[in-house]
């Protein structure tokens, strides 16, 4: 039988750990035929992202296409997007092309503090995709640099949730992973109307390198095979735990989250 399709347009993690290689594990732990439009080749180990170089705008809707026309894209994601070309062609190719529920992860640096955007091109993602996304899913660092809110508690986090909506996604995920002093990791998911929160355990590692791009995908898969976007984060974030409660170190840095169990 045939599997349904994700489609992930992102950037390759040399260590594994990230990227399309932590998208595209992700996918098939979850049931579904991974395809990618690579945007960025970095170079990084555990310890960081030493740099990166960006695969040309029209390479990456190429593929996009490609894939699109001939196999059919059920749900996408993106992940790294590297420049504000890249953001802007890709807003521009999904207004041609048919990729269902659309998940827009805005990732801006690697958690060790390397950035993995080109300046200028956070904005492009509000701008350009934010409004094209049926669910965004930032992490509390996004957040800030979204909308100058700091996420400390349930108030902020919704004032957060409130403030990011207004950029145009039907849904936004705040997640509240990275929030210090809770003992669960509580993340807020609202359309404007309902506001769901997802309360799970904090798993203490040092490891949990691919984390955001992990969860992005598992809703993403989810979303691909049918689900709603309440179930496929409340699905996603079930996921995630598991990967994180088994994470493991690898190089002497930040190791990955793990999809063995
Ligand atoms: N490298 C690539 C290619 C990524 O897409 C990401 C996250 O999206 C990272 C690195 C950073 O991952 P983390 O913040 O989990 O270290």
């Amino acid at each position: 039988m045939t599997p349904k399709t994700a489609l992930t347009i992102a950037g390759s993690d040399s260590g594994g750990g990230a990227g399309i290689q932590a998208d595209l594990r992700t996918f098939f732990a979850n049931g579904v035929h991974g395809l990618v439009a690579l945007t960025a080749v970095t170079v990084q180990n555990s310890l960081g992202v030493q740099g990166f170089t960006e695969i040309p705008a029209d390479v990456v809707t190429a593929q996009i296409k490609a894939v699109a026309s001939d196999m059919g894209v059920n749900a996408a994601k993106t992940g790294m997007l590297a420049t504000a070309e890249i953001i802007r062609s890709v807003a521009k190719t999904l207004d041609e092309v048919e990729v269902g529920p659309f998940v827009v992860d805005p990732v801006a640096a690697s958690m060790t503090g390397d950035p993995l955007l080109r300046e200028d091109a956070l904005e492009a993602i509000r701008m350009e995709l934010f409004p094209r996304a049926t669910l965004i899913t930032p992490n509390l660092d996004e957040v800030r640099l979204l909308t100058g809110v700091s996420v400390v508690d349930a108030a902020s986090q919704r004032a957060a949730a409130e403030a990011l909506l207004e950029f145009g996604s039907r849904w936004v995920l705040v997640k509240g992973g990275h929030m210090t002093g809770t003992a669960d990791c509580v993340d807020l998911l609202s359309d404007g109307r309902e506001y769901i929160t997802l309360s799970g355990p904090r798993y203490e590692t040092e490891n949990t390198h691919g984390g955001g791009d992990t969860l992005a995908s598992a809703i993403t898969a989810s979303l691909a095979k049918g689900a709603s976007v309440p179930d496929a984060v409340a699905a996603g974030k079930k996921f995630i735990e598991r990967c994180v409660a088994e994470a493991y170190p690898l190089g002497a840095g930040v190791g990955p989250v793990s999809p063995f169990w």
